[in-house]
């Protein structure tokens, strides 16, 4: 099972992550996340991190152009792009169970491919998009106390023992 993670329009090519790769990727960010959203379509991409890839597992695409982008979305493709930078840092990383051999190269590349992805594309989604201009839920922000990530719908993802990764 892998997922695949796009960016129509960009110039760089796709992703393929295993299940377990995808975990450790959305871990990742999730720290990263955490530490910086401010406005809610920030604190929304972020909980989208927090939640993702937890249900309904499987062989599963994510296009960037699906994300609800706004008119704002130089300012929140910027936001994405200060998430994998301070992800590169391995921040937070000291918290994580399991020593993530293979991030910094899912990062540097995914963030390669935001980085050249010019501007969003009109694209089909399964569902509506949601509107990430309204604020989360306030319980969804709570912060886990062990490791300070949002607590999204589903509990922090690092506490989670569903989650983590086999080696890979
Ligand atoms: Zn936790």
């Amino acid at each position: 099972m892998s997922n695949t993670f796009e960016a129509l329009g960009t110039s760089e090519g796709d992703l393929h992550l295993s299940n377990g790769g995808t975990d450790v990727f959305f871990d990742v960010l999730t720290l990263a996340g955490c530490a910086l959203a401010g406005s809610a379509w920030e604190s929304n991409l972020v909980l989208y991190f927090a939640d993702g890839h937890r249900l309904g597992r499987g062989t599963d695409g994510f296009d960037l152009n699906e994300l609800p982008w706004t008119a704002n979305w130089p300012a929140e493709k910027a936001f994405l792009l200060r998430v994998l930078d301070l992800a590169l840092t391995r921040h937070g990383w000291d918290l994580l169970a399991y020593h993530p051999p293979f991030a910094l190269d899912y990062l540097s590349r995914y963030r390669a491919m935001v980085d050249g992805w010019p501007a969003p594309i009109p694209v089909r989604t399964p569902a509506p998009r949601p509107d990430w201009t309204v604020p989360p839920p306030p319980e969804h922000l709570e912060r886990c106390p062990k490791h300070a990530l949002y607590n999204g719908m589903l509990g922090c993802r690092l506490c989670d023992l569903s989650l983590q990764p086999l080696p890979e």
